[in-house]
């Protein structure tokens, strides 16, 4: 297999460079991410890159995209890493709103979504987490009740990252009870300034209030909104869990190998690079770091071939999410005193946020069950 960029890949990312570099906004970290004035900033950051033609680089032209392929939003991801440029605000639009759209909408709904998600117009969420039903997301309670032309949805879903200031909601409902929980389940695209939808902010052990928990109280949406078929959500709730796992895990890599070079740094400004320990250490992060970047290139060839993302995406979600902690824990530990207080010498947020990576997007032991049984072809856990 050969690593190497092919001229045209070359060209592309020296474009990406230079225009980055010309362009990208000042440091961010530190502003409180609920705040309005991060969340501003950021949706203009991203209308700037959507207009430079870097949003969407793999969505099709006649929605706004670039036409182009994984290998140049791989390109892109990496650019944007080294040259810590912040991330558009709209992840989950982008990451699975869209992605599910083209794969499962009508032609009238990727003409309405797709574009404001690119230009980061309209902010997406994505509502499948409940109080009973996490893991096992057959589990929802959240009902949808027929009424002709439209349904009426009352219940509740957690942990919904940035609901605050979403337009739309991915929300999985319950129309009917069947014998098989997966089965009778809708997808609806819901409206979060409908009557009846209610959004209470969740902080987190960081301090940033990043999701939140939404109420939907007799709640109108038309039929007009159903993503897919009425009673077969499931397959469209999978779509999306891939899509969530395959473009999380393609950024990953290149964050992770960051993480270790920041590491072996401080190390060194520190005097603990002699430590054999310490140095072991950062050794085995640094090749972690550089597999997950060749898994990478593995789950970029899979998309290539099937159009979506496959289960490397979730070696790539389990392996690097608990690499990370690994190496935020080390990070507050190399700094030893400096560790405990103020910003814990750089460390103090990565290391806090780093404790939700393993739960978000399918925990760790749900990941490992989908590797033994989609991957190696190990009997199913139940
Ligand atoms: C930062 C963050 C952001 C999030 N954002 C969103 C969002 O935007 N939208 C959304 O819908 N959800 C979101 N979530 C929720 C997330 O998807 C769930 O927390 C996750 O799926 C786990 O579900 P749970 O919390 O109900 O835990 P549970 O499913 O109750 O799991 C509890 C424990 O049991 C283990 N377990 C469960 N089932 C099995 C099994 N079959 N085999 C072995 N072990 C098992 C789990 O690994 C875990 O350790 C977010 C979570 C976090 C931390």
């Amino acid at each position: 297999m050969n690593f190497e960029l092919s001229e045209s890949e070359l060209e592309f990312r020296d474009e990406v460079r230079a225009w980055l570099s010309a362009n990208k906004p000042g440091d961010d970290r530190g502003i409180d991410i609920a705040q309005k004035e991060f969340i501003d900033s950021r949706r203009a950051w991203q209308k700037k890159m959507y207009e430079a033609g870097y949003v969407g680089i793999t969505w099709p032209k006649e929605y706004g995209g670039r036409g182009a392929g994984f290998m140049e939003q791989l390109i892109f991801n990496d650019e944007m890493i080294l040259a810590k440029a912040p991330e558009p605000i709209n992840v989950l639009g982008l990451g699975m709103g869209g992605p599910v759209i083209i794969a499962h909408g009508t032609e009238a709904q990727k003409q309405r979504y797709l574009q404001p998600i690119l230009s980061a117009e309209e902010i997406w969420c994505q509502g499948f987490s409940e109080p009973n039903a996490g893991s096992d997301l057959s589990g929802l309670q959240t009902r949808a009740e027929d009424r002709g032309d439209h349904y009426v949805v009352n219940g509740q879903k957690v942990w919904t990252t940035l609901a605050h200031v979403a337009k739309w909601c991915m929300l999985v409902t319950r129309e009917r009870k069947e014998a098989n929980p997966r089965d009778g389940l809708t997808y609806l695209l819901v409206d979060m300034e409908s009557p009846g939808v209610e959004v209470r902010p969740l902080v987190q052990i960081t301090g940033d209030a990043e999701f939140n928990e939404i109420f939907f109280k007799d709640v109108k949406v038309p039929k007009t909104q159903i993503l897919g078929e009425a009673g077969k959500g499931w397959d469209v709730a999978i779509t999306t869990l891939l899509h969530e796992r395959g473009t999380l895990g393609m950024a990953l890599a290149t964050r992770a190998q960051i993480t270790a070079a920041d590491l072996a740094q401080q190390a060194r400004r520190l005097g603990r690079g002699s430590d054999p320990l310490v140095r072991q250490k950062i050794a085995r992060f640094t090749i972690e770091a550089r597999a997950l970047q060749l898994t990478g290139y593995r789950a970029v060839s899979a998309m290539k071939r099937n159009g979506i993302p496959g289960p490397e995406g979730s070696i790539l979600k389990l392996m690097w999410s608990e690499l990370n902690q690994q190496m935020t824990e080390a990070g507050v530990d190399v700094a030893g005193p400096a560790g405990q207080v103020g910003d814990g010498d750089g460390w103090k947020y990565a290391f806090l946020r780093s404790r939700a990576n393993t739960i978000e997007a399918g925990t760790s032991e749900v990941l490992r069950n989908i590797l033994a049984e989609r991957v190696l072809g190990l009997p199913r856990s139940r």
